[in-house]
Order: C-alpha cells, then sequence, then structure tokens
C-alpha cells in the first residue's frame, strides 16, 4: 500500500474519491492531501438524486481536516458541478465536508468537543483558528439541534431570565422541568418572549395545551405572558425568586440599621442571608452572639427562618394558615420592607400557595444559571446576544450539537 491508498483508507473515502497526492511540508508543519475523482466519472444530483450525472466544471476548495500528529492537514479537491437535465448545474455534496464549511466533518466534531468544555477564544487558540470561525461552526451546529427538538412531552415549564451583559440585555430560558433542560432561549423579559416559546413549542411537536405547570418569577410580563400564551398552566411563582425577595428586605432593614449600629453590623451582611447551616463555625458564633441583641435586623431574621418553614409543612391547608398568621405577625412589627414583601405576597397569593400542589421549582434553572454564568465565560469578548444564547443551548440544552461523523 502506498501512502496515497493509506491516506484514503484513514479518511474512509469512497469510490470514485481518492488520495493522489500526499504533501508534507516539514518546516510549515502542514500536510496536505489532495483528493480527486478519475476522468469520466460520473456523480449523483444534489437536487434530485439522479445518479450517473456527468461532470459540467470544476471548483477547487480545501478543508482544514484534523491534525497530523502536531501538524495541520489540509484537503484539497475539485469538487464537480453536475448537469442534471432536471436541475441543470448543481454543485455535488462530498462526503468529508458540509455544504459551505472549510473544514472538514471530523474537525467540525473535534470543534464541538472542544467548546462544549473550554471558552470559544481558547479553543480557537489552541487549534490556530479565528474565534469566527470557529463561532460560525458553533452556531451552525446549535441551530441545527435547537430545531431537531422534539417537545411532544412537555408539559412542566420553567421560566428564567438571565442578563446578557451587565444590567442591560436580558434573555428569557424556558426550561423542560422535567427533562431538567433549556429548550428555548431568546432575547428579552416580555410577555411577547412566552408568546414566542408558545410558538416554538407547536412548531416542535409540542401541544401549548398539553402544558399545565408554569414556573416563573413574580414578573408581571411573564405573568401576562402565560396567562395568554399558556393558557391551560396554573402559575407556581418560584420559591427562589420569593427567598430573593425576602433577602432584599432583610439587607435593607441591615443597612438602615448599620447607620446606628456601624460597630455591631458592619461585615455581617452574608450572616443574614445564607442558611445557618452554611456558615462556618465562626461565623455561627458570631450570628449566636448578634441573636442576642435588641436589632432589627435580628427580628427580621428571625422571620425569615420561621418563613421558610412555609415551604416545610406537608399539609397545604396548614401551610396556608401558617403563612397568612407569619404575615399578620409582620404587618404588626413595624419593619417596612418586611410589610412590602408580605404585600407582594398577597397580590401573588394563588402562585404562592400553588407550590404546595406543583411542588416545581425553578431550582433547576439556579442550577442551570451556574452553567449559564459558565456559558457568559466561554463567550468572553463575543458577548453578543447570539453568541450567548447559542452558548446557553449548548451548555444548558443538554443538545446533541455537532456533526454526525462515525
Ligand atoms: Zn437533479
Amino acid at each position: 500500500m502506498n501512502d496515497s491508498e493509506l491516506f484514503s483508507r484513514a479518511l474512509g473515502l469512497q469510490e470514485p474519491w481518492q488520495v493522489v497526492d500526499v504533501r508534507f511540508d516539514a518546516e510549515q508543519r502542514r500536510l496536505d492531501l489532495r483528493i480527486d475523482f478519475p476522468k469520466g466519472s460520473r456523480f449523483a444530483c444534489p437536487q434530485c438524486g439522479r445518479e450517473g450525472c456527468p461532470v459540467h466544471d470544476t471548483e477547487l476548495k480545501t478543508w482544514r481536516h484534523l491534525n497530523f500528529f502536531e501538524h495541520q492537514a489540509y484537503l484539497t479537491a475539485r469538487v464537480p458541478r453536475v448537469l442534471c437535465p432536471e436541475d441543470e448545474v448543481k454543485q455535488v455534496e462530498v462526503p468529508w465536508a458540509r455544504e459551505r464549511s472549510g473544514f472538514t466533518l471530523l474537525f467540525e466534531a473535534l470543534v464541538m468537543a472542544l467548546v462544549k468544555e473550554m471558552p470559544v477564544a481558547a479553543v480557537a487558540a489552541l487549534i490556530g483558528e479565528t474565534d469566527m470561525r470557529i463561532w460560525r461552526v458553533v452556531h451552525h451546529y446549535v441551530d441545527e439541534a435547537v430545531e431537531a427538538q422534539e417537545l411532544s412531552g412537555l408539559e412542566r415549564a420553567g421560566i428564567d431570565e438571565t442578563s446578557a451583559k451587565r444590567g442591560q440585555d436580558y434573555v428569557s430560558v424556558f426550561a423542560d422541568l422535567d427533562e431538567r433542560r433549556a429548550v428555548y432561549v431568546t432575547e428579552g423579559r416580555d410577555q411577547r418572549t412566552v408568546q414566542e416559546f408558545s410558538c416554538f413549542l407547536e412548531c416542535h411537536g409540542g401541544e401549548v395545551a398539553k402544558v399545565t405547570e408554569v414556573c416563573q418569577d413574580m414578573s408581571e410580563a411573564y405573568l401576562a405572558g402565560s396567562l395568554k400564551y399558556l393558557p391551560q398552566a396554573e402559575i407556581t411563582f418560584d420559591r427562589y425568586h420569593i427567598r430573593k425577595h425576602l433577602s432584599e428586605a432583610i439587607d435593607e432593614i441591615r443597612r438602615a440599621e448599620a447607620k446606628q449600629h456601624r460597630q455591631l453590623l458592619k461585615g455581617t451582611r452574608y450572616l443574614w442571608l445564607k442558611r445557618p447551616a452554611n456558615l462556618t463555625a465562626r461565623q455561627q458564633d458570631l450570628l449566636d452572639e448578634l441573636l442576642h441583641q435588641p436589632l432589627d435586623t435580628v427580628r427580621a431574621y428571625e422571620f425569615s427562618l420561621r418563613f421558610d418553614d412555609f415551604y416545610g409543612i406537608e399539609d397545604p391547608g396548614a401551610a396556608e394558615e401558617y403563612l397568612r398568621r407569619w404575615i399578620a405577625e409582620v404587618q404588626g412589627s413595624g419593619l417596612g420592607p418586611l410589610i412590602r414583601f408580605t404585600r407582594m405576597l398577597e397580590d401573588h397569593w394563588l402562585g404562592v400557595m400553588r407550590w404546595h400542589h406543583s411542588r416545581v421549582s425553578n431550582g433547576l434553572l439556579e442550577g442551570l444559571n451556574s452553567l449559564i454564568q459558565a456559558a457568559k465565560r466561554r463567550a468572553r469578548g463575543y458577548r453578543t446576544n447570539r453568541n450567548y444564547i447559542a452558548m446557553i443551548y449548548l451548555v444548558a440544552g443538554k443538545l446533541n450539537a455537532g456533526p454526525a461523523v462515525v
């Protein structure tokens, strides 16, 4: 076997394609394989599939392939255009690359494997290509995998927002809470995003009428969208978002009080916001001491722990009664930010209580959130919304994005 035959076999080339020339340039650290077909070869029409069409003309193309050890490897071939009686002149598809790509399928498979593990800029540096070319490959395969999704089983949806850039440009993430993955990601955080999601669902085998539970934050926009476009769904307000509002209320009380009790409250912010079990021994000792002080922050903190117990009560009726009593006590406490929190609960009562029936939360989405933060880091420097969205799909969508290569 000569080296042309060897490379033909290694590439898995089929008739009439064969490696006809192998050039290795040690100085350039580059291997070039020229692939060609014998004179008189005939090809199938890429449009209608008709076999045996004669070659009309050819166009010379080059693709980057997997490295040959530490050397960059390139394939070059003259790609024929065939003359089909039905479709006129069409360029044939080569088996080693997709149309309009400068990479072979195997090389693209490598790119997709790498971008799941490291930032795009690092992938680009590692393989010696520009970020732009890498992003183009990523978008092609992510778009393809997103479109190929089959959503007929989607019954419980989670909606969450995430900021693309600091404090501006939001994207909305729609998740299948049972499959625990993001299925639809889009720009904005208004009710139109829910409409888009409902259309996407219907276009991918799902049914709006089958979505019976939605978990979301208390934003008016998502609420209006869910009521309008997912009309069969019961809405649960996500317990983690609710808890975030409570934490903000406690922090507001602490900040106001710290102006008078600077010595006591300095540097204690996280003591009041973390769960007691997540504190270090030293932090717990410090907290225990503070709890003896006659502070509003202490009262607010104790209220917050009792609020958490609402989620631990098994019986929905007992839980509702418990929360009503808690609210009545808070409203008599004089703690302004906490009282405002109880008003928010009252305004969203059904969706707060719904948790005791649905037991759905976006805890999954919070888990996704750490993945999304990773996605942000991976898209660093190229954080257009489109890149950001592609990365969310890639890390949180469990999509099988990449070329099908054997
Ligand atoms: Zn044809």
